[in-house]
């Protein structure tokens, strides 16, 4: 069987699952992450969207596209969303030009100039003001393209101060505690800011990390950043969303996320059980999780980390989503990826 044929095995189940719970049910509304194709002939991208659309998908995250591929995957009736990297920018002309508008550890290190775990982590601080203004200009652009649905915020945290547990062993590294190397921000921004809250220096602090107001301090730079990129887009009529670690919990411990309390029109939480050492059935739990927290009109769709995820075990993961709670699930990684068996 060709890999094109397990994909469309897979997809027709997912068109097959189109019911969420709950007293109303509704149809579920289904994502994928993927390029738009904007290299192809107008031919195969409109197969392309037709052969997703088909597999029960009903909305697109497009990595890249331009307004040919918006205006195909509109023709065949898909919601699109213009993926961004939030705050994790390692654009040139920032580097250069605005170095000091990046994450500093608490070692005194700059995302700028040297990135935590890989070459791209470079982070930029939330609480500048120009990071915000920045990052407003980028997303008020997006809002006024023809043809796109919403803007969907990925890398909207600080690095993983813990790394999910599945990665350790690749990172060679064991996380019980939060090392200063990997504990951010610490600008004089920051600093200044969280002084002037509590008459605090978190550097000075006798144990950084067990300082709640100081963790409180970073939720809130992250949710403030977010609600002001949600009042920007809101104010266009067109949606916003967000990739987010997989419980309310691990998202606050692991990056900072205090996703429960961002103004987003949906969450997609990114519920990769392999990276967390658990099976498929632990994607119900922590959707579970995710929807408790949230109020009950946002809709949560679990995100699936497909090149881990066997057909079997894909058919599973959606299930126990829907049995969570989700109101559809999103996947992540190419339906060709599902491996057989
Ligand atoms: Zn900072």
């Amino acid at each position: 069987m060709s890999r094109g044929a397990v994909g469309v095995c897979a997809a027709t189940w997912l068109a097959s699952e189109r019911t969420t719970r709950g007293a109303s049910e509704s149809r579920a509304t289904n994502w994928i992450w993927t390029d738009g194709g904007k290299n192809l002939t107008a031919d195969k991208q409109r197969h392309r969207f037709e052969q997703i659309k088909q597999a029960g998908v009903d909305a697109v995250l497009l990595s890249t596209y331009n307004a040919e591929v918006l205006s195909h995957a509109k023709e065949q009736g898909l919601q699109t969303h213009a993926w961004i990297m939030t705050l994790c920018r390692g654009d040139k002309q920032l580097l250069q030009n605005h170095a000091d508008w990046y994450d500093v550890s608490r070692l005194g290190v700059s995302a700028a100039t040297k990135p935590p775990y890989v070459g791209y982590y470079h982070f930029l601080c939330p609480s500048h003001e120009q990071v915000r203004d920045h990052l407003v200009r980028i997303v008020s652009g997006l809002a006024d393209t023809p043809n796109l649905d919403g803007i969907h915020l990925d890398y909207i945290r600080y690095p993983d101060v813990i790394l999910p547990v599945g990665l350790w062993k690749k990172y060679n590294l064991v996380q019980n505690t939060e090392l200063p190397q990997f504990d951010f921000c610490y600008c004089e921004v920051c600093r200044n800011a969280f002084k002037k809250q509590t008459g605090e220096d978190p550097l000075k602090l006798p144990d950084p990390p067990a300082n709640a107001a100081w963790r409180q301090y970073r939720y809130d730079s992250i949710t403030r950043l977010v609600n002001l990129l949600a009042e920007t887009v809101h104010a266009k009529r067109k949606m916003l969303t967000a990739a987010v670690f997989p419980t309310p919990s691990l998202a606050k411990k692991l990056v900072r996320q205090d996703w429960a309390k961002w103004d987003l029109d949906a969450v997609l939480p990114m519920t990769y059980n392999r990276f967390y050492n658990q099976p498929p059935a632990w994607i119900e739990r922590a959707v579970r999780e995710g929807v408790a927290a949230l109020p009950s009109n946002r809709p949560l769709y679990a995100g699936l980390y497909l090149p881990d995820l066997r057909r079997a075990e894909f058919n599973h993961a959606v299930g126990f989503a829907m049995e969570g709670g989700a109101k559809g699930v999103s996947l992540f990684g190419g339906l060709r990826q599902i491996q057989p068996g």
